[in-house]
């Protein structure tokens, strides 16, 4: 995503970027380079969820279909992952960059503090073995 945090936090690497519009162009880039690509790591980020929470709430039901938009993208992906690499040890992450809370003077959803809402977050893997 176009000047996304994580869209910046890896410039300046020797590594290849591909910045997307939104979430369904990743999505598509994503395929394709698993299709075309050979790559050892592949970070794919979606901003739909953290887009829609920071105008409304974390709960709002409009946010959580954007979350399981990003959940079935990962689905989507993941499975095309393992199909292709089905014969390495390969691992699959999905995780989080931070949690969220309600702003008490915005009402509105937000991160970045240090409170449990937003830095504890869960992380969950994927360990394969090839064969
Ligand atoms: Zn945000």
């Amino acid at each position: 995503m176009k000047n996304s945090s994580i869209d910046l936090v890896f410039r300046n690497r020797l590594i290849d970027y591909y910045t997307e519009e939104y979430d369904p162009q990743v999505e598509v880039r994503v395929l394709k380079i698993l299709e075309e690509g050979d790559y050892d790591f592949i970070l794919a980020y979606h901003q739909e969820y953290d887009d829609l929470m920071h105008a409304s709430t974390p709960r709002d039901p409009k946010v959580l279909d954007a979350f399981r938009k990003h959940l079935a993208s990962f689905e989507t992906l993941t499975s095309a992952f393992n199909k292709r690499f089905a014969s390495s040890n390969r691992v699959v992450a999905f995780t989080p960059d931070h949690g969220t809370h309600i702003d008490p003077t915005t009402g509105k959803g937000a991160h970045g503090t240090d409170s449990s809402d937003d830095v504890d977050v869960r992380h969950f893997w994927g360990v394969y073995r090839g064969g």
